[in-house]
């Protein structure tokens, strides 16, 4: 999801283009991490002292329910990142200290679809979690 293609989305979605949501989406855009909240008020903080973690908060889970974003929950915190853009069915590594992912090129549902005979499978969610080569040295 690239900066311009968001802020179509907010708007055809009737949400005003207004500084904050902007200084939000170039955030996301220049940073493949995922963050939360706290860290994006963090990464904020100089250019935009004003913005609440409300406000922040509040317009990531919009975001996220816009399909701009995505949203996982690591250490029992929301975090953010902007949609990947890849095609194709695949899943992520998230590196639970800097919140980098990486993508898998493949799907487990292949294998356990074959375990539920008879069963429709509608959705499924997989992520794999641990740390990045960076963070397992720093250790
Ligand atoms: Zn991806
Ligand atoms: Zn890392
Ligand atoms: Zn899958």
């Amino acid at each position: 999801m690239t900066f311009d293609k968001a802020i179509r989305l907010i708007r055809e979605n009737g949400m005003k283009r207004t500084p904050s949501r902007e200084a939000l989406l170039r955030l996301f855009a220049s940073d493949g991490r995922y963050l939360s909240a706290a860290d994006v008020r963090q990464a904020l903080a100089y250019e935009h002292p004003a913005m609440s973690l409300d406000t922040i908060y509040r317009n990531l889970s919009s975001f996220a329910e816009l399909g701009i974003l995505e949203e996982t929950e690591l250490g029992g915190e929301r975090k953010f990142r902007m949609h990947c853009d890849r095609d194709g069915h695949h899943h992520h590594f998230i590196c639970m200290e800097c919140g980098r992912t990486e993508e898998l090129d493949l799907c487990p549902m292949d294998e356990a679809a074959g375990l539920l005979p008879g069963f429709t499978i509608e959705d499924h969610k997989f992520e794999v979690y641990g740390r990045c080569p960076d963070c397992a040295v720093a250790k």
